[in-house]
């Protein structure tokens, strides 16, 4: 794909001034599934500029092949292609791969944000996007899928130290006191903490915290969540750790972003 030499620059200026964006051992693999040109050829030269070796596919059977064959570390993926739909590609890639998948689509299309989120998919960015943004969102994405692949970190704090969850004793310090969680709400936290910086869903929490079959009782975790920030955040109306993404369910923030 030829890029125009003003956007190569430009990129080239931006990560002058901003400094190396990729800091992994050796540099991701990042597959972009995007029929539009304009956007991908932005991907592109976005993510080659901060250090990630990006490659880009239009079409569903293309991203297939590929995911197979080189094996990405993430994958951004657009849901509207030209031959099977986004949703088709993320379904079999799941039935093989855990490989980070990032949906990247168009505001109008929230149902089938949803129906991904649901699908295995692990987060979603709307177009248009900001760079920024979801330089952010693949960084924390490829931080986690690289922490679960090496071993699980049992102590996990929030970056100011002020919330710390201990995976593995089942305990939670809030600055620096011992708070008593009911086992529910251990249950809710423990997922989300695990899954940090990840958008989960209503119903993906109500699934694997009460079972399938609990999936509309969304009261269930209103509630719950209200009692657990009640709990851990520094101010119960801020929602400084425990984000709602409105409509679709709740983020744990932890570093910060
Ligand atoms: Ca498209």
């Amino acid at each position: 794909m030829s890029l125009s030499k003003s956007a190569e620059s430009r990129e080239a200026h931006n990560q002058r001034t901003t400094g190396k964006e990729c800091s992994f051992a050796t540099n991701p693999k990042i597959l972009i599934v995007e029929d539009d040109l304009a956007i991908a050829r932005t991907l592109l030269v976005s993510l080659k500029a901060r250090g990630y070796l990006p490659t880009v596919v239009q079409s569903a059977t293309r991203a297939l092949t590929a995911a197979n064959e080189w094996k990405p570390d993430a994958v951004l993926l657009d849901l509207g292609l030209p031959d099977l739909s986004g949703l088709e590609v993320l379904r079999s890639l799941r039935r093989w791969s855990e490989v980070p998948v990032l949906i990247v689509s168009a505001r109008h299309d929230e149902a089938g944000k949803i129906n991904a989120l649901n699908e295995g998919a692990d987060d979603y960015i709307t177009k248009p996007f900001s760079m920024g943004e979801l330089l952010a969102r693949l960084r924390a994405n490829l931080r986690r899928a690289a922490s679960n692949a090496s071993e699980e970190e049992s102590q996990i704090s929030s970056k100011d130290g002020y919330l710390v969850v201990d995976l593995a004793r089942r305990q939670v310090f809030v600055n620096a006191e011992f708070i008593h969680l009911t086992p529910r709400e251990w249950d809710i936290l423990a997922y989300l903490v695990q899954h940090r910086g990840r958008l989960v869903t209503k119903v993906e929490l109500l699934h694997k915290i009460w079972g399938t079959q609990y999936e509309k009782e969304t009261n269930y975790l209103r509630v719950y969540i209200s009692q657990l920030r009640h709990k851990i955040e520094p101010e119960s109306t801020r929602h400084t750790y425990l984000h709602t993404e409105v409509g679709v369910g709740y983020r744990m923030v932890l570093d910060g972003a």
